[in-house]
C-alpha cells in the first residue's frame, strides 16, 4: 500500500473508523492534516533530572531504583512507591492501581517516571506519574526531541497523537509536503522550507525555547502562519478577482435625484461624507460589483451616505436592500429612509424575522415583482424564500455583527434572473479596525473611511462610579431632563439569562419611575414583541418618554439626538466595543453630552483598565485597538457569534507583523506563480473554499 499525505487517517497504523471519527473532531481528516496540528505545548524529557535538584511545579523526568513499595489506608487506599537516585527519594503515589501493576514494583526494580513534582509530607512526590520499566541494559530513557503535547480530544490519549505525528512525519520525510511558497519569498523572509519547520515544531531539538515557539516567534512557527495567513487572503483576493470579472449594473444616472436629496438634509455632508459618496459613485458606475467597506465611527454619519446610494441605485432601475443587525435598527432605519425617500415617490418595505405572516407575504410579493424598490430589514433579507426581481445594490449596516459568510448569502440573492449579474455590496461598520487586520479580515472589500464626525460634535465626557452612588446619577437624570435633553439607562445584558436580564430592566425601571415623578420613564427589552419595542423607541424619540431604560438592545445604531446623557449599569461587565456604541447613541449634535459607567465595586483590574481607556478616550479607533489587545480579532470581527471557521494557527493579533509581508508575497505569486494560489488555498481552507469558490 502506498501511502501519501492525501491519504485518509485510516491509512496509518492503528487508525480504524472508530478512531478516525474522533480525530475528525479535532478537524483531522488525511494524513496531512496531523502535520498541522500545532502542540499547545512542550515537555522536556531530553534530560534526567536528578531527584535531590526536583523542584515543585516542574514536570520532570526521573529515573530511579525502587526502594519500598506499600499500600495505605490514610483515608483512601494508595499505592505509595518510594524511588531513588543516589542524590535524593521520590515518592510516587497511585490511587488507582491494579494488583498485577503493584507487583511490579519490586525493590530494585529501576524506573523512567515523568510527571508534576508536588511537595508532599516526606518529600517531593509525584501523583500517577507516567512511569515505564528499565530493562537491564540500563539505557538511559531519554528523549531525543522535547515532547509535544497536542490538543486533546474525547478518548484519544496523547501517547496515540504522537505516535500518529511520528507516522505523518515518516511519510512527509518520504514524500513531501509539496513547497508552496516561492523561493524568492521565502529568502526575503528567511523562512526554513516546509518540511524543516513541521519538523522542527513536532519533535524541537533538547536545546530548543518552547516559550518562543508558543508565543509565534520562532521563525518555523512564523512560517506555517505566514502560509496560513496568505491562503486566506488569497481566498479572499480569488473573490474579489471573481467580482471584479463579473458584471453588475451599470449606475451612473440619478444625479439629479441625489442632488437634490443632498440639498434636501437638514445639515451639510461633511468633506469626509462626500468623499466617500464620490467613492461609491465611481463604484457603482464601472460595471462590476462594488465591494466597499466603509469604517466610520459612532456618529460619523453613515446612514445618510448608505441613503445616498441606495437612492442612486433606484433612480437607476434597480432594487436596493438594506440590511440591519437588529430589528430595532431595521425599523429605524426603515423609518429614517420612509422620511428621506417619500418625495422621490419612493416607498420601503420591510422584512422582519417575526412579522405577522400576512405582512410578510405582502413584502415579499412586492420584493419579488420589483414594485418595492428598497427593502429594509434584518437577516430575514438573505433568508430562502426572498427574491428580489432585479437586485442591484446590498447595503450591510454593522457589518462586524455579520460573518462573511452571510455577506456572501445575500449577495447571492442578485442576479438570478436579474440577468445583469451581481449586486454591487457596500458594507459598513463603527469598529474601526487596525489595518493589518483590515487586511487579513477584509482582503476583498475596498475601503472608505469617514474620519471626520459632523461639525460642532463635542466629545462626550465620560465618568466612572461605584453604583453605591445611583442616587446622585438620578440626580444627574432629573437635570438633564429639566434642561430638556432626554436619558438612556442602560442595563446589560447577562449572556447566560435573558430572564436575569429582563429582571435587572424590570427593577432599574420601577426605581426610576419611584425616584422621578415628574418624567416619563420608559422600558425596551429583549424579551418584549418587536411591535412593543418599536412603540417604546418611537415614544423616546418623539420625546414623549424622557427616560429610556433599556438592555443592550439599543447598542447599535439606535438614533435619537436629543439625548445627552448615557448611563450604562454594571459597565464592569461590557466589552470596550459595546461600551463605545452605548456612549455613541449620545453626542449626536452640538451640545454637550455625558456618559456615566456605573460599576460594581470592587472592580478588577481588567475592568478598571477598560474605563479607563473609555475615560480617557473618544476616539474609536483607540478603543478598538484596546478590545483586540484585551480580547483578540473574534470579538472584533463578530467572527465569534457567527461561527466564521478560525485559523489553525496563526493568530491575527500576535501574528499581525506578518501581514504585511503576506500581501507583498500574494503579489509575488500574483506576477510571477499564479498556479501556485489554488493549492495554497486547499491546503489551509479545505478544497471546498470556506469563502466561496476559488
Ligand atoms: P453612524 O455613523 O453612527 O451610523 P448616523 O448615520 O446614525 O451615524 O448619524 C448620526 C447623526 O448625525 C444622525 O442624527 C444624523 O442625522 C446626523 N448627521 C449625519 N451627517 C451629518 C452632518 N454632515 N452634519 C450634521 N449631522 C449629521
Ligand atoms: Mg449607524
Amino acid at each position: 500500500m502506498s501511502m501519501a499525505l492525501k491519504s485518509p487517517l485510516t491509512a496509518l497504523a492503528g487508525v480504524g473508523p472508530a478512531l478516525a471519527g474522533k480525530l475528525e473532531r479535532l478537524g483531522l481528516y488525511r494524513v496531512e492534516d496531523l502535520l498541522f496540528l500545532m502542540p499547545l505545548r512542550y515537555e522536556d524529557r531530553t534530560r534526567l533530572v536528578p531527584i535531590g535538584a526536583l523542584v515543585a511545579g516542574h514536570r520532570c523526568l526521573v529515573n530511579g531504583e525502587v526502594l519500598l513499595a506499600e499500600t495505605v489506608y490514610r483515608g483512601r487506599r494508595s499505592l505509595l512507591v518510594r524511588i531513588g537516585d543516589g542524590s535524593g527519594q521520590l515518592t510516587l503515589r497511585f490511587f488507582h492501581f491494579s494488583r498485577a501493576q503493584q507487583a511490579q514494583f519490586q525493590t530494585g526494580t529501576r524506573l523512567s517516571c515523568f510527571g508534576e513534582v508536588r511537595r508532599g509530607p516526606a518529600g517531593p512526590e509525584m501523583i500517577h506519574p507516567e512511569y515505564r520499566l528499565l530493562g537491564e541494559n540500563r539505557k538511559p530513557a531519554v528523549n531525543e526531541s522535547l515532547t509535544p503535547i497536542y490538543p486533546a480530544t474525547d478518548g484519544v490519549q496523547q501517547g496515540r497523537l504522537r505516535n500518529l505525528t511520528e507516522q505523518a512525519l515518516g511519510v512527509m520525510h518520504r514524500s513531501g509536503p509539496r513547497e508552496l511558497l516561492p523561493d524568492s519569498v521565502r529568502q526575503r523572509f528567511d523562512f526554513p522550507s516546509l518540511a524543516d519547520a513541521i519538523a522542527y515544531l513536532h519533535r524541537p531539538p533538547p536545546d530548543a525555547d518552547p516559550a518562543e515557539i508558543l508565543a509565534g516567534r520562532h521563525p518555523c512557527r512564523q512560517r506555517l502562519a505566514f502560509e496560513e495567513l496568505l491562503a486566506h487572503y488569497l481566498s479572499l483576493r480569488n473573490l474579489r478577482a471573481l467580482a471584479d470579472s463579473q458584471r453588475a449594473p451599470l449606475l451612473d444616472g440619478g444625479t439629479e435625484e441625489t442632488a437634490a436629496f443632498v440639498a434636501g438634509l437638514p445639515f451639510e455632508l461633511t468633506g469626509a461624507q462626500r468623499r466617500v459618496v464620490e467613492e461609491i459613485v465611481a463604484d457603482l458606475g464601472r460595471g462590476h460589483p462594488m465591494m466597499r467597506l466603509i469604517q466610520g465611527d459612532v456618529g460619523s454619519g453613515k446612514t445618510v451616505v448608505a441613503a445616498i446610494a441606495c437612492l442612486k441605485a433606484i433612480a437607476c432601475g434597480v432594487q436596493a436592500a438594506l440590511m440591519a443587525p437588529t430589528e430595532l435598527l431595521a425599523e429605524q432605519h426603515f423609518s429614517s429612509f420612509a422620511d428621506w425617500f417619500g418625495p422621490f415617490g419612493i416607498e420601503p418595505v420591510r422584512l422582519a424575522g417575526n412579522q405577522r405572516a400576512a405582512a410578510r407575504r405582502e413584502a415579499l410579493a412586492a420584493i419579488a415583482d420589483g414594485s418595492a424598490r428598497l427593502a429594509v430589514g434584518t437577516h430575514a433579507l438573505f433568508q430562502e424564500g426572498v427574491t428580489f426581481r432585479e437586485l442591484g445594490l446590498v447595503v450591510i449596516d454593522e457589518q462586524h455583527r455579520f460573518g462573511v459568510h452571510q455577506r456572501m448569502a445575500l449577495r447571492d440573492k442578485g442576479g438570478k434572473d436579474g440577468g445583469d449579474g451581481h449586486p454591487h455590496q457596500l458594507v459598513m461598520t463603527a469598529t474601526p479596525i487596525p489595518r493589518t487586520l483590515a487586511m487579513a479580515a477584509y482582503a476583498d472589500l475596498d475601503t472608505s473611511i469617514i474620519d471626520e464626525l459632523p461639525p460642532g460634535r463635542r466629545p462626550v465626557t465620560t465618568i466612572a462610579i461605584p453604583d453605591t452612588r445611583r442616587d446622585e446619577v438620578i440626580e444627574r437624570v432629573r437635570d438633564a431632563c429639566a434642561a430638556g435633553r432626554q436619558a438612556y439607562w442602560v442595563c446589560p445584558l447577562i449572556e447566560e439569562s435573558e430572564q436575569l436580564d429582563f429582571e435587572a430592566a424590570e427593577a432599574s425601571f420601577d426605581l426610576l419611575t419611584r425616584a422621578l415623578p415628574e418624567l416619563r420613564v420608559g422600558l425596551v427589552h429583549g424579551r418584549m414583541k418587536p411591535r412593543e419595542k418599536e412603540r417604546g423607541m418611537s415614544a423616546f424619540k418623539e420625546g414623549l418618554v424622557q427616560v429610556l431604560v433599556a438592555t443592550t438592545v439599543v447598542e447599535v445604531g439606535v438614533d435619537v439626538p436629543n439625548a445627552s446623557l448615557m448611563i450604562v449599569e454594571n459597565a464592569e461587565r461590557m466589552g470596550l466595543s459595546q461600551l463605545h456604541q452605548l456612549r455613541g447613541r449620545v453626542g449626536r449634535d452640538a451640545r454637550q453630552s455625558h456618559c456615566v459607567l456605573l460599576y460594581k465595586p470592587p472592580l478588577g483590574a481588567a475592568a478598571k483598565r477598560r474605563l479607563g481607556v473609555l475615560r480617557d478616550s473618544n476616539d474609536g479607533f483607540v478603543v478598538a485597538q484596546q478590545d483586540l489587545e484585551l480580547r483578540g480579532p473574534g470579538e472584533l470581527l463578530g467572527t465569534r457569534q457567527t461561527g466564521l471557521p478560525e485559523y489553525r494557527l496563526a493568530d491575527l493579533v500576535r501574528d499581525a507583523g506578518l501581514m504585511p509581508g503576506v500581501q507583498m508575497a500574494a503579489e509575488t505569486i500574483r506576477r510571477e506563480a499564479p498556479e501556485l494560489a489554488k493549492p495554497i488555498v486547499a491546503r489551509w481552507l479545505g478544497d471546498a473554499n470556506r469563502y466561496g469558490k476559488v
